[in-house]
């Protein structure tokens, strides 16, 4: 009897980096161009700023639920970033690899380094693949922050001291991605995905 080809699980795509790097725009950028690839949407306790909406950047929970939720063991991972909470939905995340998607995570390097340790401890049994964004410049990340005004002066220093401790890790990542042009970051991604895809054919 012939054997039945079973479904190829979906690559688990981490994307991490300092804090103003533009993850979100440049993984907005890389699904808006590759429909097959999923988007884990994250819960979290910060308020929604303007032009944000409930289940399309975050799902937006009270600090009470999302506690709730840590203690149901919904997260992949979760950490605190900035005084706010934020948690990968591990369901989610699953069904969509065991469909055969492959899925974006974009974390902070907590959330990194969370998801590495439980996939190194075969907890979540998944192909990874770890990508680092970085600015051109400490400058130009400076700058990127500064322009966002969504948070005061007082939070954009604290983020910059922040990120700039958070570049300290990048060597932990497979893959090290400059965002000078968010196009051209989305495309190197998407080719990294490509290359680790064609690896777990060959594995
Ligand atoms: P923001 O509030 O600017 O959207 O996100 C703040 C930080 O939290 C960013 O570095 C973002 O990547 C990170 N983040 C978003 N979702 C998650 C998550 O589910 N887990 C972790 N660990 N970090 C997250």
């Amino acid at each position: 009897m012939p054997k039945r080809k079973r479904k190829r699980r979906g690559l688990l795509i981490v994307v991490s980096g300092p804090s103003g790097v533009g993850k979100s725009t440049v993984v907005r950028r890389l699904l808006r161009q590759n429909k097959n690839i999923t988007l884990s949407i994250s819960a979290t306790t910060r308020s929604p700023r303007p032009g944000e909406s409930d289940g399309q950047q975050y799902y937006f929970v009270l600090p009470e639920e999302f506690d709730k939720m840590v203690k149901a063991g919904d997260f992949l991972e979760w950490a605190k970033v900035h005084g706010s909470c934020y948690g990968t939905p591990l369901k989610a995340v699953k069904s969509a690899l065991s469909q055969g998607c492959d899925v974006v995570c974009e974390v902070d390097v907590q959330g990194a380094e969370a998801i590495k340790k439980i996939v190194e401890a075969r907890k979540l049994i998944v192909t990874t693949v770890f990508v680092f964004l970085i600015p051109p410049s400490v400058d130009i990340l400076a700058f990127r922050l500064k322009k966002r005004k969504t948070e005061n002066a007082q939070v954009v220093n604290y983020r910059l001291r922040a990120a700039i401790d958070e570049l300290q890790v990048m060597e932990k990542y497979d893959y090290i991605v400059v965002n000078d042009r968010v196009e051209s970051a989305a495309e190197k991604i998407k080719a990294i995905i490509n290359v680790e895809k064609e690896r777990m054919l060959i594995n």
